[in-house]
């Protein structure tokens, strides 16, 4: 059948092929429009069906705090791409004004839009309000961009053969963000050139931060706990843990522990601080991150990410052998950040000597002091130079697109200086980072010598550690250098050079909705905070200019002033596992900067419990004592309420749940019943060895699980594939069909799980080879990653207790193994598409799945993406009796 289903794959793909080939360019130019203007239709239309049916189905006043902020938030989705979807359709009747500028009024001043005789249709769109606020703020300074520059007045023949008039994007300037003022005390910037004839040293002693040093050092001698707040790029990261070493803060063996959101800046830094210190990497400056080390006996400086140091909590409850932590970019509030500080300001109580400074970028740093009992604020004034801003006109619909065009306008129209694009990283399946490389280096070469040299660089956390450091390198003269990276080079890494930023105002967030257990990465509109932070960036050197890819009234009324905690959106299981092991039992009285919202740590405690990672003991039984001992306890949402109820005869209950439900969890009582709430539920020994893996609970399970199914070596590999899994594969642009062809060809029963244990496998049995890579389009780097994360998962198989076994190609127990983790993933097939068990969601699988064309009754996901549908991501078949089998304790309750 396997032979079979190859050879019908292989002629699609020949009739694709032939297809491919006739398309010219621009209909793929059009289609692609096309796709993107219906992707805005579809989601647009989910979504307000999905807003009718809280706001008339359920009505509103029935939801709790957190799915009241989530409808919310779903409005403002919705408005604003219904404004997209407006702007879309005003494309043809606008694009006069949007885009083109006739020949005659080039370089003068653009001609108001004419309002007063606009059109009916004109005056109704409530965009109006947006206009009449631009207008205002802007004023008679509507200029194109670069039309004041006096040079471009008589701009050069080669101009039109670059970019289309009817191309470029019109910006507006609206404000200048102030420089700081020139402080005595602070050398002024070093010019590029000369600074790359300067020793590190010398740039050492350049930094913003150098001339406070003692100041600083004796303040932080004086309090145990100090906050730190600097302009990005005045030395923070790099400066103060070498000051600290410098002043004997290292000496018998203690370490000093910076720790930094990002895997990707972990890195850079810690090479950056090597060079500084003419040491190697690895020596005595380090770095540790999840699933690699790179410190030895000898680290002093040891950068890491948060939840790398949450994780030394385990073996090191005290942190004894630091001297100082430094909780770095702390305004980023990722949900571990803020669980160092509560951890940290408890260990600091009873560990007078250890020294904990909180470095944040000029954010919210009251806040902090506040939480650490009022701890005085150390400032380091920073030094930048203004910032124009500019806006864009109308809003764009499409910002990948917006963005080349609008790197390339400032490449044509601008005085040297690089630029910086903010984009949002590897979402699932839509890589924007490499899509927009792609689309400029294409451009770049279509133009050739047309144009003056472009670099163009990205970063990104997956990005091999010499193509990042290749940012960091001088442009070299006559170039221009183009940085496209995520929201790292927001405040965690520093490129000197940037002149220009452009920002379409989106990042990439974590959301989490308690409502249906399920956590997403979606991209949504970054933070005033953040765009701000953001256009920042462009004054290190000298005066620098921010394009915003989004109008100045999105800006006042669609961003957020900050952006919400990542603890207030993130799915808590792992989190709420690690602290049960650290034997912090009372999760709801925890020293939280920011609570987490109530539900969201309920169901982690409900998953963890139906996963066996937890009992139903612990302070409860207390509270069981008191009542006479009897009954069950029961962690969950309403929903299953009833059921248990029914289940139990309605009696002996204890509930444990938000506060919102009590009373109707009374009534259904009939008032006599208990209710607790609180956090509940033991370690159980299961629990205790998931916590001691590093990976989310659901596939920790499936770990330890195999062992009683006699395939852990198969899982392992399994396991190992799924954490690198969006870059396994890759499709090169003119291999496309081969690529897909040779995908096919890895193609096993029962789907895709198995799928990358066979291509682990076939690249272990040809020898780990680079060539065998090629040929079949898997991209080593990841594969090499996947055999380091296996080789310390099993690394660890020991310290949990188990065997190594295996199954030798019997994909059964593999399934199953599969199964008894992720059985909360679980979806039927319905007439509409598959439909999850737990929450009732319509699903479906993606196109990218071996068992796409199959559709099998039952499947189990890895995760769920949104894109233009919810689709699942990496699944395989299983045959519904496993999940009594696997989960008991859930299943029963759900019949
Ligand atoms: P802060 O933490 O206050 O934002 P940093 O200590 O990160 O500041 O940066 C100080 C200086 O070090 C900046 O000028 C930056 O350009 C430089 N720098 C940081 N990382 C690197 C790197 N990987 N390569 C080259 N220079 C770097
Ligand atoms: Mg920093």
């Amino acid at each position: 059948p396997d032979a079979k289903a190859y050879e019908e794959a292989q002629k699609r793909l020949k009739v694709a092929e032939e297809d491919q080939k006739t398309m010219v360019p621009e209909l793929r130019k059009k289609s692609r429009r096309e796709y993107l203007a219906k992707r805005e239709r579809d989601k647009l239309e989910e979504l307000e069906a999905e807003i009718a049916d809280e706001e008339y189905l359920f009505g509103e006043e029935a939801l709790t705090g957190a799915e009241r902020r989530e409808l919310e938030y779903k409005r403002r989705v919705r408005d604003l791409a219904r404004e997209y979807k407006r702007a879309g359709e005003k494309e043809k009747l606008e694009k006069s004004n949007r885009y083109y500028i006739p020949e005659e009024t080039r370089g003068k001043k653009i001609p108001e839009r004419e309002e007063t005789t606009g059109g009916e249709e004109e005056r109704m769109a409530p965009r109006d309000e947006q206009r009449r606020w631009e207008e205002e703020r802007i004023g008679a300074a509507s200029l194109r961009f670069g039309a004041r520059d006096a040079a471009r007045r008589q701009p050069p023949k080669d101009y039109d053969f670059v970019l289309e008039e009817d191309e470029m994007i019109q910006f507006v300037s609206a404000v200048q963000m102030k420089g700081t003022e020139p402080d005595k005390e602070v050398a002024a910037p070093v010019p590029e050139a000369e600074r790359r004839r300067q020793s590190a040293q010398e740039v050492r002693r350049s930094l913003p931060i150098f001339p406070y040093r003692d100041e600083l050092v004796a303040a932080i001698a004086r309090h145990q706990i100090l906050v730190i707040e600097g302009e990005t790029g005045s030395g923070k990261t790099t400066q103060i843990p070498q000051y600290l070493h410098e002043e004997g803060y290292t000496r018998q063996g203690l370490k000093i522990g910076i720790t930094q959101p990002r895997r990707v800046a972990a890195m850079s830094v810690a090479a950056r601080v090597a060079v500084e210190m003419g040491t190697k990497l690895g020596n005595e400056v380090g770095y540790s991150i999840r699933f690699e080390d790179c410190t030895s006996e000898r680290t002093v400086l040891k950068y890491m990410t948060d939840g790398m140091l949450l994780r030394e909590f385990l073996t090191e409850p005290d942190l004894g052998s630091y001297s100082v932590i430094m909780v770095d970019e702390a305004h980023e509030r990722t949900l571990h950040t803020d669980v160092l500080f509560g951890l940290i300001k408890d260990i600091a109580r009873f560990r007078p000597q250890l020294k904990v400074l909180v470095a944040s970028a000029t954010l919210d740093t009251q806040r902090f002091s506040a939480f650490f009992d009022q701890a005085p604020v150390f400032r380091i004034p920073g030094r930048r130079f203004p910032v124009d801003i500019y806006y864009t006109k109308a809003p764009e619909a499409d910002y990948l697109e917006a963005c080349v065009v609008s790197v390339l306008q400032i490449h044509v129209t601008q005085p040297p200086g690089d630029i910086l694009v903010f984009l949002t990283g590897q979402v699932p399946l839509q890589e924007e980072i490499e899509a927009c490389v792609e689309l400029l280096q294409e451009r770049c070469r279509r133009l050739g010598s047309r144009l003056a040299e472009l670099l163009v660089l990205p970063i990104y956390a997956n990005l091999p550690s010499d193509m990042q450091a290749r940012i960091f390198e001088p442009t070299p003269p006559g170039a221009r250098k183009v940085v496209v990276a995520t929201n790292i080079a927001e405040t965690s890494v520093t490129i000197d050079g940037i002149v220009y930023v452009l920002d379409p105002g989106f990042c990439k967030q974590k959301s989490y909705s308690a409502r249906t257990g399920m956590e997403s990465l979606v991209v949504t509109p970054c933070s005033r905070a953040s765009a701000n932070q953001r256009a920042g960036r462009a004054g290190r050197v000298a005066p620098g200019k921010c394009f915003r890819l989004y109008t100045a009234w999105a800006f006042q009324h669609e961003l957020e002033e900050t952006p919400v905690p990542e603890i207030q959106r993130a799915d808590l299981g792992s989190l709420v596992l690690l602290l049960k092991s650290l034997g912090i039992n009372d999760l709801i009285h925890f020293d939280f900067l920011d609570p987490p919202p109530h539900e969201t740590l309920v169901l982690a405690l409900e998953q963890l419990y139906a996963l066996g990672a937890l009992n139903h003991l612990g302070e409860l039984t207390t509270v069981l004592g008191a009542l006479g001992g009897t009954g069950m306890v029961v962690v969950g949402p309403m929903g299953e309420l009833t059921t248990v109820l029914g289940a139990l005869g309605g009696t002996g209950m204890v509930v444990v749940g938000p506060m919102g439900e009590l009373t109707t969890v009374l009534g259904a009582l009939g008032g006599t019943g208990m209710v607790v709430v609180g956090p509940m539920g033991e370690l159980t020994t299961l629990g205790r060895r998931m916590a001691e893996l590093p990976v989310e609970p659901m596939l920790a399970k499936m770990i330890l699980a195999s062992e009683q199914y006699g395939c852990t070596e198969e899982v392992l590999t399994v396991a190992a594939m799924l954490s690198v899994n969006n870059a396994i594969f890759y499709r090169p642009k003119d291999k496309v069909l081969h690529a897909d062809s040779a995908r096919l060809g890895f193609h096993v029963p029962g789907g895709d799980h198995l799928v990358l244990l066979n291509v682990y496998n076939q690249w272990v049995a040809s020898g780990h080879s680079l060539q065998w890579c090629y040929e079949h389009f898997v991209q080593a780097r990841s594969l090499r990653r996947a055999r380091d994360v296996r080789e310390q998962l099993e690394g660890l198989m020991e310290r949990v207790e188990v065997a190594p076994s295996s199954c030798a190609g019997d994909y059964g127990p593999v399934r199953k193994a599969i199964t008894a983790g992720f059985f909360y993933h679980t979806a039927r097939l319905t007439r509409g598409g598959y439909r999850t068990v737990k929450h009732q969601q319509t699903v479906f699988i993606h196109p990218n799945s071996s068992l796409f064309e199959e559709q099998p009754r039952w499947v189990l996901y890895h995760e769920l993406v949104f894109t233009t549908k919810e689709f699942m991501r990496q699944v395989i078949e299983i045959d519904s009796g496993w999940l009594l089998e696997v989960a008991p304790h859930y299943y029963q309750a759900k019949e």
